[in-house]
C-alpha cells in the first residue's frame, strides 16, 4: 500500500501560486526574476544592513506589502528569502497583520507550520520543473536557478 502523501500546501494556496506564476511569465527565464516579481506584484522591498542573523521579515504598511532583506546575505539567499516573503503573501498570511520574520531557513522542521507554507512557495516560484529535468543534479539546479540546495531538495518533494 502506498502510503498517502501529505500535502504541504492548502490547494487554494497552489493554485494561487500557478495563477502567479503564469500571469507574471515567472518561469520564463532562469534565475526565476524574484525581485522583478516582488515588484510586480506591489512589494515595497528594502535592503538593510544590520539585520544578521534576521535574513528578512514582511509586513503590511498602509494596506501594502513591505518586506525588508539583509543586504549582507549572498545573493542565494536573499533570492530565497523574497520567495518566501511573497509566500507569505500569496498564503494570506499578511491579512492577519503583524510581522513575519525569518531567520531560520530550511533547518529546522519544528516552527510555525506558516514558515513551511512560505518555503514551499518559494521552492514552487524560484525552481521551475522544467530545471528538475534539464539538470542532473542538486547542486547544478541550485546553481542553475541561484537559490540554496536545500531549496531544490523541497522542490522535488512537491513535484
Ligand atoms: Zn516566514
Amino acid at each position: 500500500m502506498t502510503p498517502e502523501r501529505t500535502p504541504l500546501l492548502p490547494r487554494p494556496t497552489r493554485e494561487r501560486v500557478r495563477e502567479t506564476i503564469a500571469l507574471y511569465d515567472v518561469h520564463a527565464t532562469l534565475p526565476v526574476p524574484i525581485r522583478q516579481l516582488a515588484r510586480d506584484t506591489g512589494w515595497d522591498v528594502r535592503f538593510r544592513e544590520r539585520m544578521s542573523p534576521v535574513l528578512a521579515w514582511a509586513t503590511r504598511e498602509s494596506g501594502q506589502p513591505v518586506m525588508g532583506v539583509n543586504a549582507s546575505i549572498s545573493t542565494i539567499y536573499q533570492r530565497y528569502a523574497m520567495g518566501h516573503e511573497i509566500g507569505h503573501e500569496l498564503a494570506g498570511h499578511l491579512r492577519t497583520g503583524g510581522t513575519w520574520t525569518l531567520s531560520s531557513c530550511l533547518t529546522r522542521r519544528d516552527r510555525d507550520p506558516h514558515e513551511a507554507v512560505a518555503d514551499a512557495i518559494a521552492a514552487l516560484l524560484l525552481v521551475p520543473a522544467y530545471a528538475l529535468d534539464d539538470w542532473e543534479t542538486t547542486g547544478a539546479i541550485a546553481r542553475a536557478c541561484e537559490v540554496p540546495r536545500r531549496l531544490v531538495d523541497l522542490r522535488r518533494q512537491l513535484a
